[in-house]
């Protein structure tokens, strides 16, 4: 059963949970930017590189607004000199809803350039403010096939789905994020699908795919947590029956030929392909 989205009044908080500020951070969005990884994620991607920051009741990450705001004042001689600003990142960061919200208020209000990246899992209408206030949104796709994405990330794609097309009616410049693993989604039905989606409902967004590599995968040992392998074996195989995809004998990372002809198919719809790694 796909989880609920618990709809709630718009908060603000002045207190939230981050799991890590990061300076100097190039590769979400323009320019050098402070990357602000919120802890907590309503999806459970079985490749998570950072299975710590799923649940995030965490003491040791509480942070205030001010705390926040300190690390970045302190970095906004390189925005202003390199066209940078602060990329919201997560974990899931609208799940801090209060909080992203205070924080985007407070640095919007100071003119920084603001991005989020966002696995797309939200109450739209809840967070549309908040995204009305992004130079850029970074909008990860992960399967098209909702069987497949309930077994690989623990949620139907539905209202993933149907948030890219709002996101896509903002305005506002979007980077639609796949991450490519063999095993997973990289086969060519889904990129197919992917691309035919965007050029229906987002033909401006531009495509980026991250290919997977295997990260962090110490941290599942330590949390006593199966390891994504593991998870991959145990994945009902027999529930799955979709066009085109066949289970690997593990989750690898994409060749170069690969990616190359993945990115052939966003040509032959029209749409632009991007990488800011
Ligand atoms: S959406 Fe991202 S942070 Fe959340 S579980 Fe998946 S990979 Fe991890």
């Amino acid at each position: 059963m796909p989880k609920k989205i618990q709809s709630s009044a718009l908060l603000r908080e002045e207190t939230g949970y981050v799991m890590q500020l990061q300076n100097f951070s190039v590769n979400d969005g323009e320019g050098i930017r402070t990357t602000i990884f919120l802890c907590g994620c309503p999806l459970h991607c079985i490749w998570c590189c950072n299975p710590e920051n799923m649940a995030y009741r965490d003491k040791a990450h509480k942070m205030t607004l001010q705390e926040v705001e300190a690390v970045v004042s302190r970095q906004a001689l390189f925005f202003r000199r390199c066209d940078g600003g602060i990329t919201f990142s997560g974990g899931e960061a609208t799940i801090q809803q209060g909080f992203l919200r205070s924080m985007t208020e407070r640095f919007y209000d100071k003119g920084y350039k603001l991005s989020i990246e966002t696995c797309g899992y939200f109450n739209f209408e809840q967070v549309r403010d908040i995204l009305e206030k992004m130079d850029l949104i970074f909008f990860d796709l992960k399967l098209m096939d909702d069987r497949l994405h309930q077994s690989f990330t623990g949620v139907s794609n539905q209202i993933i789905k149907e948030n890219l097309k709002k996101v896509g009616q903002l305005g506002i410049p979007l980077v639609v994020r796949i991450p490519v693993i063999v095993g997973v989604n990289a086969f060519e039905n889904n990129i197919h699908a992917t691309c035919s989606f965007l050029q229906k409902y987002v033909p401006e967004a531009k495509l980026e795919f991250l290919p997977y590599h295997k990260l962090g995968m110490d941290k599942y040992e330590k949390l006593g947590m199966p390891t994504p392998d593991e998870q991959y074996e145990s994945i009902r195989k027999e529930d799955i029956a979709v066009s085109g995809f066949s289970f690997a004998a593990r989750m690898t990372t994409p060749s170069e030929e690969l990616l190359s002809a993945f990115s052939d198919i966003a040509r032959a719809y029209h749409i632009d392909t991007i990488s800011f790694r």
